[in-house]
């Protein structure tokens, strides 16, 4: 997508603070964090919200979830805890429209989230 800002990360074309890649997935931190650590975990392919997934490309939210994970280690945040969030359409917060796994840790965590 010519014109989505995850796209042109993951072209290249704007280098993001990148913690973890490989083949299907990038995660870089977020700009304007909202915890001491806030990382954004995308796909490579294009995927613009999560109602969005299917049958045929269901399989990458697992692989974003298993990044998460590993970035969550290095980050010293698994054993504390930490919070993944997908903002679904602008009801939710939704700001750019290309799936990307919120990873937030580092302070305490409220519920219900705002
Ligand atoms: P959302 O509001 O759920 O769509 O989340 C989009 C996130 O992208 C926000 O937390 C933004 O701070 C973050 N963001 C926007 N532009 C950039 C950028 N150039 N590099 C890193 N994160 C960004």
């Amino acid at each position: 997508m010519a014109d989505c800002l995850f796209c042109k990360m993951v072209a290249g074309e704007i280098q993001p603070d990148v913690v973890y890649e490989d083949e299907e997935v990038l995660a870089f931190r977020d700009v304007n964090p909202q915890a001491p650590t806030h990382v954004l975990v995308i796909p490579k392919t294009h995927i613009a919200t999560t109602n969005d997934l299917n049958g045929e490309n269901a399989a990458i939210v697992g692989k974003l979830y298993l990044a998460a994970r590993q970035i969550a280690e290095e980050e010293g945040i698994a054993g504390p805890g930490y919070r993944m969030v997908m903002n679904c359409n602008a009801g939710a917060g939704q700001s750019v429209y290309h799936i990307h796994l919120h990873v937030l840790g580092g302070r305490p965590m409220h519920w219900p989230p705002g």
